[in-house]
C-alpha cells in the first residue's frame, strides 16, 4: 500500500472535542443544554445502529438527545405531528429523521416540514438553496465533513479536478456544488458522474480528488485512479463474510486494496467519512442552538 490514510476517527475525535467544550461554555454563559430530536422510523438494522452511533456522541459532547422511535406501520400525518411538536419544543435544537423512512412515508414532504433553524441535517429546501446561493446555512453532514477531510489532508480544492461519482441529494450533489464555491474548500474544476455515464474510468482518471458515493461496492478500481490522487470514499456497504463475526463486513464503494496502490492519499472504510458525518452534526447541534440562546435565527 503506498496512499497515506486520511484519518477520520482521529479528525472526528478533534472536533467532538471541540463541540464539547463549546457545549460546556454555552451551558455556563446560558444555561441552555444543545438538544436534538431524532427520529427513527421502523426497526431497519443500519438505521438503528446510526441512530444509536449519533445518541451515544450527543451524549458524550455534553448534549440532551430526545428520542422519538416510531413502529413501522406510522402513518404521515403522525410522523408529520412528531415534527410538528419537535419545532415547537424550546430545547430542541435541532431535528434528525433518519433516512430512509420506510416505504409508503413522504420523505420529502416530512423533510419539508422541518424547522429551516433546526435543519441541522441541511436537507431543507431552505438550507439547500441557501447553499447553492452561498449564504450562511447548515451545510450537509457528509459533504461538510468531507471538505473537513480533505483540508485536514492538506489537498488543495482551488484549481484542482473534483471528481464526484454519485449525485444523490445528501452526498455526490451537495459536495459537487460546495467543491465549485469561490474561496477557502471551494474553487475546484468539478466533473459529478452517475449511473448513466458512460466509461466512467475516463472521467475519474482525470481526477486530482476523486469522491466516490454510489453504495456500489466495487465501483471504483485501481485502473480507474490517476496516481497520486486524493480519494474520498463514501460508501457503506454490508458485505457477507462468514469469517466475520457479524456475518459481514463493512466495505467502501471503491476496491480498496488496489486503490490504496495507486492514490496519494485515501479514507478508510470505517474510520473515513462515517465519523466526520457525526461530528458535523454535534457541530451544527452546538450551532443552532448558540443561535437560539443568542435569540437570532440566521437561517430564517
Ligand atoms: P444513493 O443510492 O442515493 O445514490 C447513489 C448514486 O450513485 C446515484 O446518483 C447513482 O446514479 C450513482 N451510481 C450508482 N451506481 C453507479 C455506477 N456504477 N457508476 C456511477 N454512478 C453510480 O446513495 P447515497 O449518496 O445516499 O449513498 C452512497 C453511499 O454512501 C452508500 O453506500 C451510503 O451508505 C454511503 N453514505 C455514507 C455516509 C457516511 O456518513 N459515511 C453518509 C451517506 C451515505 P443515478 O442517480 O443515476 O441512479
Amino acid at each position: 500500500m503506498s496512499a497515506e490514510l486520511i484519518d477520520g476517527k482521529a479528525l472526528a475525535a478533534e472536533t467532538r472535542a471541540r463541540v464539547k467544550a463549546g457545549v460546556a461554555t454555552l451551558k455556563a454563559a446560558t444555561g441552555v443544554t444543545p438538544g436534538l430530536g431524532v427520529v427513527l422510523v421502523g426497526d431497519d438494522p443500519a438505521s438503528r445502529s446510526y441512530v444509536t452511533a449519533k445518541e451515544r456522541a450527543l451524549e458524550e459532547a455534553g448534549m440532551r438527545s430526545v428520542d422519538v422511535r416510531l413502529p413501522e406501520g406510522t402513518t404521515q400525518e403522525e410522523l408529520l405531528a412528531v415534527i410538528a411538536r419537535l419545532n415547537a419544543d424550546p430545547q430542541v435544537h435541532g431535528i434528525l429523521v433518519q433516512l430512509p423512512l420506510p416505504k409508503g412515508l413522504d420523505t420529502d414532504a416530512v423533510i419539508r416540514a422541518i424547522a429551516p433553524e433546526k435543519d441541522v441535517d441541511g436537507f431543507t429546501p431552505v438550507n439547500v438553496g441557501k447553499m447553492l446561493l452561498g449564504q450562511t446555512c447548515f451545510l450537509p453532514c457528509t459533504p461538510h465533513g468531507i471538505l473537513r477531510l480533505l483540508e485536514k489532508a492538506g489537498t488543495p480544492t482551488r484549481g484542482a479536478h473534483a471528481v464526484v461519482v454519485g449525485r444523490s441529494d445528501i452526498v455526490g450533489r451537495p459536495i459537487a456544488n460546495l467543491l465549485t464555491r469561490k474561496g477557502p474548500n471551494g474553487d475546484a474544476t468539478v466533473t459529478l458522474c452517475h449511473s448513466a455515464t458512460q466509461d466512467l474510468g475516463r472521467f475519474t482518471r482525470q481526477a486530482d480528488i476523486l469522491i466516490v458515493a454510489t453504495g456500489r461496492p466495487g465501483t471504483v478500481t485501481a485502473d480507474m485512479v490517476k496516481p497520486g490522487a486524493t480519494v474520498i470514499d463514501v460508501g457503506v456497504n454490508r458485505v457477507p463474510d462468514p469469517t466475520a463475526q457479524r456475518g459481514y463486513r463493512l466495505r467502501g464503494d471503491c476496491d480498496f486494496e488496489g486503490v490504496a496502490k495507486v492514490a496519494g492519499k485515501l479514507t478508510p472504510v470505517p474510520g473515513g467519512v462515517g465519523p466526520m458525518t457525526i461530528a458535523m452534526l454535534l457541530e451544527n447541534t452546538l450551532t443552532a442552538a448558540q443561535r437560539a440562546a443568542e435569540g437570532a435565527s440566521h437561517v430564517r
